[in-house]
């Protein structure tokens, strides 16, 4: 069965909207298979999102994922890597479409409230640094 890696983001945790979430995750048909509430460390955080580390916005990044718990999962399903990138919806939720979790929750481009995997590899590497 094919995996993705998830992260419920810090602006969703703090609004209490985790269970909304994980509701839209389900009725899309995807299962989470195991998640654990944790505290992202400066390090992990940094690790994670180590592509990011010349971008303008990186350390606001490590700064926002770290300023409150996260909810990370592991999801299965067939094609669950291409099929919960359309559930989060763009990046920027401006640009996301109706019915997707980044346009119904997302608060801007940088609280846009879940990370998924962007291929079966990294998945695969994400998996493996959170479980
Ligand atoms: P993620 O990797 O979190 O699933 P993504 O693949 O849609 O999101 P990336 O380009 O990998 O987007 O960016 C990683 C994260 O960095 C985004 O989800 C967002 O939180 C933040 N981010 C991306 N672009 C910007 C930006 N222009 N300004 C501020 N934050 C940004
Ligand atoms: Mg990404």
């Amino acid at each position: 069965m094919d995996q993705t890696f998830s992260i419920i983001k810090p602006d969703a945790t703090k609004r209490n909207i985790t269970g909304s979430i994980n509701k839209v995750i389900e009725e899309s048909g995807l299962r989470i298979i195991a998640q654990k509430r944790i505290k992202l460390t400066t390090n992990q955080a940094e690790k994670f999102y180590s592509v990011h580390k010349e971008r303008p916005f990186f350390r606001d990044l490590i700064e926002y994922m770290t300023s409150e718990p996260v909810i990370v999962q592991i999801l299965s399903g067939d094609n669950c890597v291409e099929r919960y990138r359309a559930i989060m919806g763009a990046t920027n939720p401006e640009n996301a479409e109706n019915g997707t979790i980044r346009k119904l929750f997302a608060l801007n481009v940088q609280e846009n409230s879940v990370h998924g995997s962007d291929s079966t590899e990294n998945a695969k590497i994400e998996i493996d640094f959170f479980f």
